[in-house]
């Protein structure tokens, strides 16, 4: 099943064309990851998928449902209450964990199925406690952010994330503002949740991660897809732009 699918996304900043026709397809299962040098639109694509950006054009399904289709050139968004409904079939991780600092641990996991979902509080809270202590933090639920390390408040945001019962999880390099010896126990939860077939998009810099756990990776360049396919059509490509992109990782 089609849990994302977007076709032919058009985005500028002012004359900076920074998504020229871009088509993405997440199947329920899948581990996509998204690869590419700074600036080629990486996580652009994500807020537009995520609805942080609007697209300019291109048409947008979760599920099916149509969140935006493309008339006249132009992209046309569903109604409000349509797309909040869309906005819960997925989660977001940022690379800052952006987490409330005045918020507890606990407090953060439980404040958007509460508000948002309008959820009941205490079944929400045996559930944010449930993947507090799958992330390792089970005896941090009463700690604030400010006294974390950055690889326990990225647990935390992925956490928070996971309590609104995501189809999709998209991730935005998740690693990339932690000291590299943090780095792999943020890898290792993403690993385990693919083994558990969590679907996710994630864009890395970390190519061994995308390598192992990715079943398909789409290498971007200047806003287009320049490469895409299976970890190892990816790393045995000829194209060239690629082989210099890894070069920079050996
Ligand atoms: P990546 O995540 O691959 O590094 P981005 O999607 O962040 O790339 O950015 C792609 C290009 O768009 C860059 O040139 C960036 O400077 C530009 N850009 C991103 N967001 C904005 C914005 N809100 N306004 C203007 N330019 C932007
Ligand atoms: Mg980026």
């Amino acid at each position: 099943m089609k849990l994302l699918e977007m076709s032919h996304v058009k985005k500028k900043f002012g004359d900076l064309e920074v998504l020229k026709d871009i088509s993405v397809t997440v199947e329920e299962g899948q581990v996509l990851a998204i690869i590419g040098p700074s600036g080629s639109g990486k996580s652009t694509l994500l807020r537009c998928a995520t609805m942080l950006e609007t697209m300019d054009d291109g048409e947008m399904y979760y599920l099916g449902e149509q969140a935006a289709k493309s008339e006249g050139g132009k992209a046309v968004y569903a109604k409000q209450a349509e797309l909040r409904r869309m906005q819960g079939y997925y989660g977001l991780v940022f690379q800052n964990f952006n987490l409330f600092p005045h918020f507890s641990v606990l407090k953060n996991v439980m404040d958007a199925p509460v508000h948002v979902q309008k959820r009941d509080k205490a079944e929400v809270e045996k559930q944010a406690r449930g993947l507090l202590d799958k992330m390792g933090l089970g005896d941090k639920a009463d700690a604030y952010p400010y006294q974390l390390s950055g690889g326990q408040q990225q647990r935390v945001s992925i956490a928070r994330a996971l309590a609104m019962n995501p189809k999709i999880l998209f991730f935005d390099e998740p690693t990339s503002a932690l000291d590299p010896e943090l780095t792999g126990e943020i890898l290792k939860v993403i690993r385990d949740l693919a083994a558990e077939h969590m679907t996710m998009v994630i864009v890395t810099h970390e190519m061994n991660f995308a390598r192992n756990v990715a079943d398909h990776i789409i290498f971007m360049e200047h806003g287009v897809i320049a490469e895409q396919g299976t970890p190892e059509e990816l790393f045995n490509s000829g194209n060239q732009r690629m082989r210099e992109f890894l070069g920079k990782f050996e």
